[in-house]
C-alpha cells in the first residue's frame, strides 16, 4: 500500500538500509558466511556476503490440511472470503491463518473474522442466509525504532482502515506504546477470552 510504502521507504532511506526483493535463499555457506540466492524474475543466482544472517522460512499450511479436500491448490481452506464458509463442504468453515482468505494473515484480521464465522455458522444452523460478511479488515505494526511504529489497517481493497483519528502512516511514539503495553492486555484479556 502506497500509503505506509511511502512512510517504510523514507526509514529504508534514513537507516541506509539496501533492500533487494524478490529474492528467495538457496544455500547458505557458513564457513564464507556467504548467501546465495536466486532472483525470482530472471532465476540468476546471486552471492552475498553477511555479518550477521536473519532467515525466516516461508509460510505454508499444515500437512495435515495441505493435504485435505479442505484445500484449494495452495493447501490452504478453501474458503468464501466474505462469508468464510467453505467452497464446497458447507458445514465447514474456515478463519486464520489456514484459509485462503486474500488478506495479510494477523491476529487482527482473526478479530474481525471471529464473529462473522460464527454468525455464519449459526445462520447456516438455523437455515438463515448467511448474512455476516468479512471485508478483509487487517493490520500490521510495522516497527520502525525503538519507540516509534506505523500501525497500517486496511481491507481487501487496500483501503486504509484507521482505527484513530490521525494519519497512521506517520511513525509514532503513541502506537509503539499501543503495542507494546496495551495490545498484549486486548488481546489476552480481550480476545482470547472472546469478549472482543
Ligand atoms: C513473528 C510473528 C509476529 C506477528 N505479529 C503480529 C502482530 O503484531 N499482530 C497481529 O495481529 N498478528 C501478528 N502475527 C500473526 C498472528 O500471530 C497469526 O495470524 C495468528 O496467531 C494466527 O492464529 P491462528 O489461530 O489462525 O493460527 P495459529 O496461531 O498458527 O494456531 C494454529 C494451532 O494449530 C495447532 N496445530 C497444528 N497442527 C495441528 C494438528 N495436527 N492437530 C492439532 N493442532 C494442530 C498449532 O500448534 C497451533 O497452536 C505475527 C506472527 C508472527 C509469526
Amino acid at each position: 500500500m502506497k500509503k505506509y510504502a511511502d512512510t517504510l521507504e523514507t526509514v529504508i532511506a534514513r537507516k541506509q538500509i539496501t533492500t533487494a526483493y524478490r529474492r528467495n535463499l538457496l544455500e547458505i555457506r557458513p564457513l564464507t558466511r556467504e548467501a546465495v540466492f536466486e532472483h525470482l524474475d530472471t532465476g540468476e543466482r546471486e552471492v552475498m556476503r553477511y555479518d550477521m544472517l536473519h532467515v525466516t522460512p516461508p509460510m505454508g499450511p499444515p500437512a495435515f490440511l495441505r493435504e485435505s479436500p479442505l484445500a484449494d491448490a495452495d493447501g490452504w481452506a478453501d474458503v468464501d472470503k466474505h462469508t468464510l464458509q467453505h467452497k464446497r463442504y458447507p458445514n465447514v468453515f474456515a478463519l486464520g491463518d489456514c484459509s485462503n482468505l486474500p488478506t495479510s494473515k494477523t491476529g487482527a484480521a482473526i478479530r474481525k473474522q471471529a464473529p462473522v464465522a460464527v454468525q455464519n455458522l449459526l445462520a447456516l444452523m438455523r437455515g438463515a442466509p448467511l448474512a455476516a460478511r468479512y471485508d478483509g479488515y487487517t493490520s500490521c505494526p510495522l516497527v520502525t525504532g525503538y519507540n516509534k511504529l506505523v500501525l497500517a489497517e486496511y481491507d481487501y481493497t487496500l483501503t486504509p482502515r484507521e482505527t484513530f483519528p490521525f494519519d497512521q502512516a506517520k511513525e509514532r511514539w503513541s502506537m509503539y506504546v499501543l503495542k507494546k503495553d496495551l495490545l498484549p492486555v486486548m488481546y489476552w484479556n480481550g480476545m482470547l477470552k472472546g469478549r472482543m
